[in-house]
């Protein structure tokens, strides 16, 4: 095939990523575009030496096939968010894996990115992923009744105590509690949150709310509109409209 050529200046200032993909040509596309985009790229071809690469090497996100041999991208995904891992996962999904692509969100993967795909979609995915990670964002505390979340540092505190959130769980979570009592569709959520125009399964947001809400408990703010979507409110305000589940 015919290589473009690298980005100008060539180095590797956005950060590195880590592919795991066993399918070598995918690999091959997905390390030359990532590159392009001004990232270092390191691949792994089975999950077990991709937990390793990621311990190893703190990439700033993981690109991840779910058909992997040995650890497999499910299992991955557990691996790393049990041992306290928040880096962004990027899910590679075949048609077909609808069953582990909510899955793999479940456990904690930040989007996902169905094969076959465009270099130019996994780039934008990519680089979704890390906008809403660490280190971006306005200088700003929020609080909303229990909860305060500090956009910069990207961290929730629940009555004072930290509550571990996935890079689009917090901002899933930092977008509406910005905008409290303001109702959004689902389309919106995909649209603000993820960065997509609505052709996405807007199934993805109510897994989303859901894993908010079981780590949140009774301090989540996280209301549900019946069909409309969802919005924010403190829970133990006087007179907030909205059921909570
Ligand atoms: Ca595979």
């Amino acid at each position: 095939m015919n290589l473009p050529p690298p980005a100008p200046g060539g180095s590797p200032s956005n950060g590195l990523v880590l592919v795991v993909e066993d399918e070598r040509h995918i690999a091959d596309i997905q390390r030359l575009y990532l590159a392009r985009e001004g990232f270092g790229v390191h691949v792994e071809s089975d999950g077990a030496a991709g937990l390793a690469a990621a311990r190893r090497m703190s990439p700033v996100a993981i690109v991840l096939d779910i058909g992997l041999p040995g650890v497999d991208g499910i299992t991955f995904c557990r691996t790393l968010r049990d041992a306290g891992d928040w880096t962004p996962i990027l899910l590679v999904t075949a048609r077909g894996e609808e069953t582990d692509r909510i899955l793999g969100l479940e456990l904690g993967a930040d989007d996902y990115l169905v094969k076959p795909f465009s270099p130019r979609e996994l780039v934008a995915r990519v680089k979704t992923v890390l906008r809403r990670g660490p280190g971006l964002g306005a200088d700003t505390v929020v609080r909303l009744g229990r909860l305060s979340l500090d956009l910069a540092a990207h961290r929730v505190l629940r009555d004072d105590e930290p509550v571990e959130l996935t890079a689009t769980e917090f901002g899933l979570l930092a977008h509406l509690v910005r905008h409290p009592g303001r109702v959004f569709t689902r389309d919106q959520l995909l649209a603000q949150v993820w960065g997509y125009p609505g052709y996405r399964d807007t199934r993805m947001v109510d897994v989303f709310v859901s894993q908010l809400r079981a780590k949140l408990g009774d301090a989540s703010p996280l209301r549900t509109v019946r069909g409309v979507g969802y919005s924010a409110a403190d829970p133990g305000a006087a007179g907030t409209k909205g059921s909570p589940s």
